[in-house]
């Protein structure tokens, strides 16, 4: 009977505990988050310690830091930790994924590139994103944990990747969730708006909260804007509602996820939908 407990444990506890990453507790107090490709995670610090990763020093905001991973991160990657004279580094290995790759063949050569005249609306969106995104303040608001931004049937997921006639598409970076318009939109988390733009030629109504530290959110297709740019939201505060604005074949919100360059997979960030 023993036996058969032990095997038990080594069969059902053995793949998750294999995926968890123990940081020495000189350095770390707590984390929280997946070392996965798409995952971000979140670490308290003990006093006096700083981070790198790979290389690179890691801000903090009260002794607490965020890092993340984009889809395709390599598996490798390296932690240092540094505290009064000491240091250790740890080598740590991500979760590999495997995303939904659809080859669709046979298709007649369409244009889908966007007219000539919509090039400076286009030009115009992408360096108000870009502003946005380079906004990296003390905020806290990563620390919190993540809701799910609104209810309803998951209709798109992170890392998904059409080829048509063996041409690669852009992956999808985020999580559409099919609702009926007028849905309210929440903040995932506490933050302040960096961005809220009525009518951009891909995204529609688009709005994105920085939560600290380079973590931002973006939420697409939007129909109504309830927020303005410098405001500053709390988790679950209606921040907008659910539309089909832009390039979108129907009503849904298309939540992203960002850590510095790197796209996160908002689904590694929140638990279950709320009922
Ligand atoms: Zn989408």
């Amino acid at each position: 009977m023993r036996r058969l407990a032990s095997l038990f444990f080594f069969v059902v506890f053995m793949p998750f505990t294999a995926l968890a990453v123990e940081l020495p507790r000189d350095y770390v107090r707590a984390q929280s988050g997946a070392f996965s490709q798409g995952g971000m995670v979140v670490l308290y610090l003990t006093n006096n310690t700083q981070v790198k990763l790979n290389g690179e020093r890691l801000p903090q905001v009260d002794g607490r830091t965020v890092l993340g991973f984009g889809r395709d991160a390599k598996l490798a990657q390296q932690l240092e930790f540094q505290r009064k004279g000491k240091s250790q580094t740890v080598s740590l290995s991500l979760k590999k994924r495997s995303y939904n790759i659809q080859r669709i063949d046979g298709l007649p050569p369409a244009m889908v590139t966007p007219p000539e005249e919509a090039w400076p609306r286009i030009a115009r969106g992408s360096k108000l994103k870009k502003a946005a995104r380079a906004i990296a303040s003390q905020d806290d608001g990563f620390t919190e944990g993540f809701v799910w931004p609104t209810k309803g049937r998951v209709t798109g997921v992170y890392g998904s990747q059409r080829f048509y006639n063996g041409e690669a598409r852009r992956p999808h970076f985020g999580i559409d969730i099919a609702a009926p318009r007028g849905t309210p939109v929440m903040a995932p988390a506490s933050g302040t708006v960096t961005l809220a733009e009525p009518d951009m030629y891909f995204e529609g109504g688009l709005v994105f909260i920085d939560h600290g530290l380079s973590v931002t959110s973006a939420y697409m297709h939007l129909d109504s804007l309830k927020v303005k740019v410098g405001q500053k939201v709390k988790r679950g505060d209606v921040i907008a509602t659910v539309g089909s604005t832009g390039r979108s074949t129907g009503p849904h919100l298309d939540w992203r996820m960002f850590w510095r360059g790197a796209r996160i997979d908002p689904a590694l960030l929140a638990r279950g939908q709320p009922d």
